[in-house]
């Protein structure tokens, strides 16, 4: 099925559908429980086209790869081209806000690091980005204050908070134009909290962007 963005209204949203853009390690308690440390520089890399696919259809995870993860995160969709931009353009550019899994062959990923490797492999396959719809960015006031949670078959996997992002939303947008050229219809996603750990085919998932929506998604395999 071919994806496109859609509003809280499941209408076609009038953008192009381009990259994902994402950060690594952006929550302190995530990366504890990875063990890894700090980046002084944001850690980015990106998901091609392929990767966006529709969360409220079935998530249809790798299965012969080694265990995928779930990384639920705020995901953030531009309607303009970024370039070097002040963080008042890149807040201008917000056509608005959802979640968004980037999906993880954690093993894999294990031993591209080992091995120095970029991660592609473990995290930029075909539907390693399942996204949400997308709440008009006028509906929100601080994107630093927004919660969202996954359960998985009605336990709580991830409970995050953007305040505690360590790049926040607006300065990481414009941190990323200065790395990466942005265009309209790019979807940015914003790292995730703790609560990382395998899906299983049959899991029942629910999404919560708190105060916005909640919906329920399944896993099956490939
Ligand atoms: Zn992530």
């Amino acid at each position: 099925m071919t994806y496109q963005h859609i509003d809280d209204h499941g209408k076609p949203i009038a953008l192009p559908v381009n990259k994902v853009v994402c950060i690594g390690r952006n929550y302190l308690d995530h990366i504890n429980e990875m063990n890894s440390t700090i980046s002084e520089a944001p850690l980015l890399f990106m998901k091609p086209k392929a990767a966006m696919c529709n969360i409220a259809n079935d998530i249809a995870i790798p299965t012969t790869l080694g265990p995928c993860h779930n990384e639920l995160e705020v995901s953030v969709l531009l309607k303009k081209g970024l370039k070097n931009a002040s963080e008042q353009e890149a807040a201008e550019a917000i056509w608005g806000i959802g979640l968004g899994l980037d999906l993880t062959l954690r093993e894999v990923q294990g031993a591209l690091k080992k091995d120095g490797q970029p991660w592609e492999r473990a995290k930029s396959f075909d539907n390693s980005a399942p996204l949400s719809q997308f709440i008009p960015i006028d509906a929100f006031g601080d994107l630093d204050d927004l919660k969202f949670t996954l359960t998985i078959n009605n336990e709580v996997r991830q409970s995050g908070h953007t305040a505690l992002m360590l790049h926040k939303i607006i300065p990481l947008i414009a941190h990323m134009s200065t790395i990466f050229t942005l265009d309209a219809g790019d979807v940015v996603l914003t790292g995730t909290p703790k609560g990382v750990g395998p899906l299983f085919e049959g899991d029942i998932l629910s999404i919560s962007l708190h105060d916005y929506f909640t919906l329920e998604t399944k896993v099956t395999g490939e």
